[in-house]
């Protein structure tokens, strides 16, 4: 076939590509009138808590997908965090870390046991189902300051100085101060302080 001029043809490859591009963009709906009540459909698998080897963590499976919507269900959970590049909503629940994914996966981190993971897992299905029910979720509040004291706690604790500060806690007080990003701490990107890295990440947007 001809071409236009000013067209080019594209490779099986490139129409994938953007095809896909384009569903990620229309995945931006944020109208929470168009969700659906949500299910877990499934425990997929439990497992140790890489931090905590006495603790677990559990994969589910959220149906149907939130999508977009995901974005603005935020400000349904006092200390949660939506990443755009992850697409998922980190939400901080004491010692608990879960992750909802806009895909659907949910994965909660330093769970007990089962009886543990499924409370939490209905809690957050009930907070979710509440919310579309009425179509509204509340607007964006004056966020919790996070303290010296809750970043500290979920530091290393080692003092090892590679951030260049004294210790743990003068890092946490340069963190809150806004004098340093979490990437100074490299001990953060060690397996074992998996949570702790997304437990300070949710912290870390309440500066
Ligand atoms: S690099 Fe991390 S563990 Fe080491 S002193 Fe700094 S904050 Fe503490």
């Amino acid at each position: 076939m001809k071409l236009k001029e000013g067209t080019v043809r594209l490779s099986e490859h490139v129409r994938k590509f953007l095809k896909d591009k384009i569903e990620k963009d229309e995945e931006k709906i944020v109208d929470l009138s168009q969700a659906k009540p949500v299910e877990i459909t499934e425990i997929r698998k439990l497992m140790p808590c890489v931090a905590d080897p006495s603790m677990s963590r559990i994969v589910a499976n959220m149906t149907p997908p939130l999508g977009g919507i995901l974005k603005i269900l935020e400000p349904l959970f006092p200390r949660s965090r939506y990443l755009d590049k992850k697409r998922s909503l980190m939400i901080q629940k004491d010692d608990i870390i879960i992750t909802i994914y806009s895909s659907g996966k949910v994965s909660i981190g330093m769970i007990k046991n089962e009886t543990e993971a499924n409370k939490v897992l209905e809690e957050l299905r009930n907070t979710i189902n509440e919310a579309i029910k009425i179509g509204v979720v509340p607007a964006p509040g004056e966020k919790l300051k996070t303290e010296v004291m809750e970043i500290y706690r979920y530091l290393p604790q080692t003092n090892c100085g590679i951030c260049k500060e004294q210790d743990c806690y003068s890092f946490a007080v340069k963190l809150i101060a806004g004098e340093a990003t979490l990437e100074k701490c490299k001990l953060l990107k060690e397996a074992k302080y998996a949570a702790n890295q997304e437990h300070l990440q949710v912290l870390t947007a309440y500066i």
